[in-house]
């Protein structure tokens, strides 16, 4: 099966061949033709497998570019994630005059006033963001066809779920809704409901193996006192290229990367207090390898498509099951390999561990040479 099937107009389907895509990926084989329908649905798939041309492609195929209003919007919980969507539609719908822009705090609101006046037919925003918009007046949605949830139990979850609600009881009532995750507990699942249509789809392409296949995944016993000097080992002894350490707060990933320093070890840190273009930045040099260790807290641990991760390590052990999927799920993208190790430092988190092993079904396996 390949993208001819689907019956994309002529400048699409070159597109997507540009981009490098020559078979669909199964939650895209399985969702566009559902989507081109106009059915509502909730797309369930693992990270790293083409969520987000699953969406894309066929939001691009319904854009009228006879109009110059918003038709189609879609909302992520991160900025990065925002950026990364825009740039995944504007290489899809290259050449076929279409216009997307993404929306997101820390950038001038002014320029995304005025990018928002000059038409644009997709809008990516974070929800923050889109709502001062809203409030001013300043983003029309009255012409939105589709609206599309990309991490969508987080977008459900307390955090976010007020925003939400505002944004979707803004927009058309007749309207097609799409949410998509690699993660769907069941209460976030009933709660989806209530904004899908009564005969919506849903697409779960997780084939109950939540943790990807590839990823090889260990834990370490490690002393709470020498978690940094175990990790300075680790990074030296498994030779990793690309490597993301999460932390669970802001002060520990700074910590962690000036300690890392110290040690000889590059890196930099990265969270939600740094300003938008150093954070852009330090991604960029994270993705060309001039810095090899990136310690982050869990802004990075949703959607993100860092190329050719070699190693996750969890610093701290994640606070949710759904959060180890998600961090890990940052390597051994597209079929790639990768390599994950979590530190275990308390009697809490071994028997989380545990309970982990059982709900992913596969072998979490310990690494004794670097117990501590
Ligand atoms: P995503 O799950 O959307 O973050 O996508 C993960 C990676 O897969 C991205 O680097 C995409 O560019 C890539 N990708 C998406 N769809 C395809 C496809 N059909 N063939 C090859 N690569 C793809």
């Amino acid at each position: 099966m390949n993208f001819n099937e689907f019956e994309l107009n002529d400048r699409l389907a070159v597109a997507i061949e540009l981009k490098g895509y020559s078979k669909p990926s199964l939650i895209q084989l399985k969702s566009i033709p559902l989507i081109l329908e106009g059915k509502d649905l909730i797309g369930q798939a693992r990270t790293g497998t083409g969520k987000t041309a699953a969406f894309s492609i066929p939001l691009i195929e319904r854009i009228n570019t006879a109009s110059n209003r918003i038709q189609a919007l879609v909302v992520v919980p991160t900025r990065e994630l925002a950026v990364q969507v825009q740039n995944e539609i504007r290489a899809l719908s290259k050449g076929q005059g279409i216009h997307c822009l993404a929306v997101f705090g820390g950038q001038s609101i002014a320029f995304q006033v005025n990018e928002l006046r000059r038409g644009q037919h997709l809008v990516v925003a974070t929800p923050g963001r889109l709502m001062d918009l809203m409030r001013r007046n300043n983003i029309n949605l009255s012409s939105v066809k589709t609206v599309v949830l990309d991490e969508a139990d987080k977008m459900l979850d307390m955090g976010f779920r007020d925003d939400i609600d505002f944004i979707l009881s803004n927009c058309p009532r007749e309207r097609q809704t799409l949410l998509f995750s690699a993660t769907m507990p069941d209460e976030i699942k009933r709660l989806a409901s209530r904004h899908l249509s009564l005969g919506h789809v849903f697409v779960n392409v997780s084939e109950d193996r939540l943790a990807v296949e590839k990823i090889n995944q260990f834990f370490v016993s490690v002393d709470p006192k020498k978690k940094v000097s175990t990790l300075a080992r680790i990074v030296r002894k498994r030779h990793m290229t690309k490597c993301l350490v999460f932390c669970r707060t802001r002060r520990t990933a700074e910590w962690v990367a000036r300690e890392l320093s110290k040690r000889n070890v590059r890196a930099r840190s990265i969270h939600g207090g740094l300003r938008q273009n150093l954070r852009q930045s330090i991604l960029k040099n994270f993705s060309t390898g001039r810095i090899p260790v990136l310690v982050s807290t869990d802004l990075l641990s949703r959607g993100m498509d860092l190329s050719d991760i070699s190693h996750i390590i969890n610093f701290d052990f994640p606070k949710e099951r759904e959060t180890y999927i998600h961090r890990i799920g940052r390597t051994a993208r597209f079929g790639k390999q990768g390599e994950a190790i979590t530190f275990c430092s308390n009697v809490r988190e071994f028997e989380e561990m545990e309970r982990l092993k059982s709900l992913i079904q596969s072998p979490i396996k310990e690494l004794k040479e670097f117990a501590s």
